[in-house]
This record gives C-alpha cells, structure tokens and sequence, in this order.
C-alpha cells in the first residue's frame, strides 16, 4: 500500500534523501531451491535471514520493492524497549514467568541492535537515551503510576520529573511530566536497514528486490512464485507487514485480517543550530507522549525536527497535512513555528487487535511475523532471532509469542476500518478530555 501522491508535498523521505542507494538488484528470474525463503526485506525478513545465515542455512529474501522501502526505512527511528501493548496481554495471558521473559527479551532486542552495528560495522547515527512525556495532569498521574510499576516489577529506573523541573528534559511549555530511561534511544531506520541488507549478503543470503510473491504453495515443500521466477524451500518467513496479502490474497489469508494498516507521518525541518537542538532535548533523546494518538519525535544527526504522529485509515495521505503536523510541532516548541518543513512523509503500521506482537506458524514450516504495532525498530531484530532458533528446533522464545492469542479485527475486509477509526476517534476523544 503506497502513499497517493499529493504535489504539495516531498514524497521523498528525509531518509531515503540522506543515503545513497545501491543500484536496484535484478528480479528474480529463475526457480531457485534453498532451506528458508524470506518473503520482505524489512527489519524483520532482514534480521530472520542474518540468524539464519548465521547458523548455516542457505537462504532468498524475495522483496516486492526495494530494502527497507516499507515501514523499516520510513519509521520515526526510535529504538524503544517494551512492546506497544505494555506488558499487560503477556501477564495476563501467560503469568508472569514469561511476562519477565517477554520483558528480558525487550532488552535483548535493544542490545542486538548495538550488536549489529558494532560485529557489521553499520554507520547509522545511533543515540542512546529516551523521554517519555505527559500534555495533561491525568495522563501525568497516568505516566509516573506507570514508570513505578515498570520499576517496581522490571527494574527498569527512570528519571522522573514534574512541573518546572521537566524543563530539564525538555523546553516546552506543553508537558507537566516527563521520565527519562537510558536503554532505548534513536537511529537513521534506511542506514541501519541497508546495513542490515549488506550484512546478510556478506553472509550468503540472495535478496532479489521489485520480486513480489503472488502465491505460495504449501506443503512439506513450500513454493513462493514471483512474476518471474520461484523460490522452492524446506522453510518459509512471512514478514511482508501490511501489504503482504495485496500483491497475492493467498499468501497471508489466515493472518491478515489480525492486523490493521494505519498511516502515521513524520515531518522533516530544514537543520537548525546545534545550539538550538541543545537547548530544547538537552540529552538529544527520542520522545514520545503518552496520548494514544501519540507525538513522537527527535533530532536528526544533522539537526533536523524529525516530528511524527497524526494518524489515518486509508491510503490516501490526509489533508492538509503539513499544516496540521507543523502546528503540532509549534505547540510543543513554540520556537520552531516558522522554522521551514523540508520533508512530509508517511508509512503504515501493522497494529494487532491487543497492540502486542503476533508472531506463529502455519503448519510446520512456515512462520509469520506481524504485529509489532509501531514498535518494530527494536522488536523485529529479536523476532528475526527467535525465529532462526525456532526453525532450528529451539522454540522456546518464539513460542512465548506464539502462545499470545489475537482476535480479527472485528467487520472483516469491509468494516474493520470504520470500526477501527471508531475505536480510535474514542481514544483520541479520551486523549483530549
Ligand atoms: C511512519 C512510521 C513511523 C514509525 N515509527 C516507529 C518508531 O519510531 N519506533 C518503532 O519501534 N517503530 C516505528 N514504526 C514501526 C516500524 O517501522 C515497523 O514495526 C517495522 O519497520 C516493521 O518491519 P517489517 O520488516 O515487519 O515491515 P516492513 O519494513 O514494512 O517490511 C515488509 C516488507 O515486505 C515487503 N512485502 C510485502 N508483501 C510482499 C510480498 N508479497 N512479496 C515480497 N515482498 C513483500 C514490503 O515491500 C516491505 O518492504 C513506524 C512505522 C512507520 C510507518
């Protein structure tokens, strides 16, 4: 699903403006045999063919567009610990033995990433540091109730603060409580993915991109068919997000209806001074509210406002969207109000029903991973490693997920996107009050 094309805007992202691309890779163009196909070249298809690589199998990435073109190259960077759910569905649903291993894995999925960068040597302008932030007195008491808990039964300590003393977080005159914790942090998402991409090919793994899988034939033996070629393996990786079932229904019917695609957008300002970045998120930490329509932003390693949030339903970008998203900025940085906005870009995440991960199989040989519910930049890196333990016959880690139950969204095809932006106009009504 691609963003319509809307003139006013650069579609370009600041991101995709910031590397150099290799030349596109041919299409696939043969029928090639090898022990796991990987269907999308995100973070997640990326990080399953590195372990799997890793422990010796032999493996194809198909990606319908190119690296990291989907929600891994265009997200807000920001390398966060925990789930987007909380921790709440895996105490609930699986005691509290794996809500700690849920939770341990969190961290390790932070850790991964640091490890990428350092054993690949990937150039990817990580920062550590992360600011949570509060806009109102209840969301607040919502904030420190929360962090006490996370202390209290994960040991994760942060640096909490109210009132005037916020302010040495961060100047603005929007929020009344804010915590900072040191684990998650921030990075260029398209450096780091084309670091990834490389990575794996200097370990022997084959990534064909602008090859989408239309079918996928299942058995013992799995077949993914391209326009051009197929892909025969013993194993098989569904990490397509939300477009996986567009380019063939087939190929994802059982697990599609368990995600929705909702479109949330970033803007990009021209650099300001260092000076001027110093002075606003002295720790040059990522933030993020806690609204359930959310605001989340950071600086850029060249100084740039990268200011994400708004939400949409649909494939169309909404209106007016620079105007509503830099307004929002002004509002938490008045200073910012006439600073020009040099890119406007958007992406959609796959949010699961209970917001928690949804990883599984279907059958014995092929597995799925979806759901990371706008918390994939750290997540899907520790997804692609269980996974590779999983085919390896060590499913422990995997299957505390895959024992996560999750509902369809409730409508089907036709009305799980009214319904949903229901239940969101709710929230954001709840975030307003
Ligand atoms: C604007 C935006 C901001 C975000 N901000 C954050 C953030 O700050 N922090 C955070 O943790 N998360 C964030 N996220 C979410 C995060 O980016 C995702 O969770 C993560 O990138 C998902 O990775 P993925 O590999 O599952 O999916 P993707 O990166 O979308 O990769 C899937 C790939 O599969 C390919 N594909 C699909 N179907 C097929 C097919 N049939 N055949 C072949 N290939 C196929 C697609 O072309 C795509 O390249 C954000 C997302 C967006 C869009």
């Amino acid at each position: 699903m691609l963003l319509d094309s809307d003139t006013q805007l650069n579609q370009k992202s600041y991101y995709e403006a910031s590397v150099v691309r290799e030349p596109a890779q041919a299409p696939l163009s043969a029928d090639l045999h090898c022990d796991v196909v990987v269907v999308g070249a995100g973070f997640a298809g990326l990080s399953a063919a590195i372990e799997l690589a890793q422990k010796g199998y032999q493996v194809v990435v198909l990606e319908a567009d190119r690296v990291c073109s989907g929600a891994s190259g265009r997200n807000g960077g920001q390398a966060i610990v925990g789930y987007a759910s909380g921790q709440e569905p895996f105490e609930t649903q699986l005691g509290q033995a794996a809500a700690r291993q849920a939770w341990d894995m969190s961290l390790e999925a932070i850790d991964l990433i640091d490890e990428r960068i350092t054993q690949f040597g990937i150039d990817c302008d990580r920062v550590h540091g992360y600011l949570y932030v509060a806009d109102s007195a209840r969301k607040a008491r919502a904030l420190e109730s929360e962090m006490r808990e996370m202390e209290q039964r994960y040991g994760m300590a942060t640096d909490f603060a109210t009132g005037p003393d916020v302010q040495r977080h961060i100047q603005s005159p929007l929020y009344c409580a804010a915590a900072y914790e040191q684990k998650s942090g921030h990075l260029h998402p398209l450096k780091f993915g084309l670091g990834l991409a490389r990575a794996a090919r200097s370990l022997g793994v084959q990534i064909f991109e602008k090859s989408p899988v239309v079918a996928l034939k299942r058995g013992q033996e799995l077949c993914a068919r391209t326009l051009l070629g197929s892909v025969t393996a013993t194993f098989g990786v569904l990490a397509g997000n939300c477009t996986l079932g567009e380019y063939g229904p087939a190929v994802a019917r059982e697990i599609a209806p368990r995600i929705m695609p909702v479109g949330t957008y970033i803007i990009g300002t021209a650099p300001l001074s260092p000076a001027t970045c110093e002075a606003l998120i002295p720790s040059n930490a990522a933030v993020c509210d806690n609204n359930f329509v959310l605001d989340y932003f950071r600086f850029s390693a060249d100084h740039r406002m990268l200011f994400g949030g708004r939400v949409s339903y649909s494939a169309r970008t909404p209106a007016r969207l620079q105007n509503i998203m830099s307004k929002r900025m002004a509002d938490v940085f008045p200073s910012l109000a006439s600073v020009p906005i040099e890119y406007v870009w958007g992406g959609f995440v796959d949010i699961s029903m209970n917001r928690a991960p949804d990883f599984g199989r279907l059958g014995d040989n092929l597995y799925y991973l979806q759901g990371f519910s706008g918390h994939g930049v750290a997540l899907t890196g520790l997804a692609g490693r269980v996974l590779a333990q999983a085919v390896a016959g060590q499913a422990e880690r995997f299957d505390v997920f895959a024992r996560l139950q999750h509902r369809n969204f409730p409508g089907g095809a036709l009305l799980r996107t009214p319904s949903l932006v229901l239940g969101m106009a709710y929230h954001r009504l709840m975030d307003l009050l």
